[in-house]
């Protein structure tokens, strides 16, 4: 196979390439931010860009948002991820293949795992060409929603000042952006917690599933930023929390799963302005990296998943009284506990 590899000089960035197959029409970018604590981890982004533009940017946030969410998760990992554009082919499994010479050749300095738009039969294929590979069993979105949910236990019990993990989001109303792997997942763990819900969705058929199975309910996409929730958890794409949807959130706390939720950092002080609890994306999301890193051939003798996942609790409440004390957004106070760890 014919595989092109471009190396591209990124301020900051250990190695970002930008991958290319003409016989596969694989058309990816790998970027490594750091490998400080560990090889860079992070998953493969399968994804149609407009621009080649867009997928440059997406890669070197997500990758720079790895490296901060393995430093908090106490992870001996870095930051790193792929994104492959399908603006131009199909996810066959001969770019699958191809894209597994592409992470061969990075020489263990990045282990792919799954993301949106992948899942574990392709990284069995993925497998099939090199071993740097985590994830080729399972789905890591339950881990995710279960670190969610940890902190989110730990925002309202900040708010109420309760200083204990318990039944903490029974009779609260949650909103869910994104009824994906993790949003479906998430969803029904509220809905076990006693918790109501309203979601949406733009696959129309996810909505009225969790309507069923749940008894949530469903409102269009664009007006789930409207309803009057306790909890708002984006859980589909990067961004959705920009200067304008800030305006119209009427909820006390902000807590999903998506990776980069705000579109830009310091969108963080308008959530703070508003009252908002924001509890930091790439703290409360690393239940399926640390699921992931289970599969990490270097594991340390007493790694445990749930112990793992469960710490999350306790790190949203730090950075939360911190941020509360220090008067700055929480999204700059975990990027602050990161590199705490990261320059130690
Ligand atoms: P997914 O692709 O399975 O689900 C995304 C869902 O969002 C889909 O159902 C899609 O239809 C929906 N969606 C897209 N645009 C939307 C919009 N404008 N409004 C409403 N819904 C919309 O992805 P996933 O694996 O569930 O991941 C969701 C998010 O969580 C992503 O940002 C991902 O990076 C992040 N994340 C996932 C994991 C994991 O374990 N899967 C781990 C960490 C972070």
């Amino acid at each position: 196979m014919s595989t092109n590899i471009e190396e591209l000089d990124i301020p900051d960035y250990e190695r970002v390439i930008h991958a290319t197959n003409s016989d596969t029409g694989l058309d990816c970018f790998i970027a490594i931010h750091s490998t400080k604590l560990g090889p860079a981890i992070g998953g493969s982004r399968f994804w149609k860009y407009e621009k080649t533009h867009d997928a440059i940017e997406d890669v070197l946030k997500l990758s720079k948002g790895m490296t901060y969410k393995n430093s908090l998760a106490g992870l001996d990992a870095g930051g790193g991820k792929a994104v492959i554009n399908l603006r131009n082919a199909e996810k066959t499994p001969e770019l699958l293949r191809s894209f597994g010479e592409v992470v061969d050749a990075c020489n263990g300095k990045y282990l792919t795992a799954e993301d949106v738009g992948s899942s574990p039969a392709d990284m069995q294929i993925i497998n099939e060409m090199t071993k740097h590979v985590l994830l080729t069993d399972r789905d890591p979105s339950p881990a995710t929603a279960l670190g969610v949910i940890r902190g989110m236990e730990a925002s309202v019990n900040f708010l109420r000042q309760e200083m204990a993990p318990g039944q903490s989001l029974k009779d609260l109303h949650i909103s869910i952006q994104g009824l994906g792997h993790v949003g479906m997942a998430l969803a029904r763990m509220l809905h076990d917690k006693g918790a109501t819900l309203t979601v949406t969705d733009i696959d129309k058929d996810k909505c009225l599933k969790v309507k069923e199975k749940y008894d949530a309910s469903i409102v269009e996409p664009d007006d789930i930023y409207d309803v009057e929730c306790d909890i708002f958890a984006p859980c589909a794409l990067g961004g959705s929390v920009n200067k304008e949807t800030v305006e119209r959130l009427r909820c006390k706390i902000l807590c999903g799963a998506a990776n980069n939720q705000l579109c830009v950092s310091m969108v963080g002080y308008a959530l703070k302005d508003k009252g908002i609890i924001n509890v930091p994306d790439f703290l409360v999301n690393a239940g399926g990296v640390i699921d992931a890193y289970k599969d990490f051939s270097l594991l340390p003798s007493d790694f445990h998943v749930a112990n793992m996942i469960d710490g999350i609790y306790d790190r949203a409440l730090i950075c939360l009284k911190i941020a509360e004390d220090s008067d700055v957004p929480t999204n700059l106070i975990a990027e602050q506990m990161a590199n705490k760890r990261l320059n130690r």
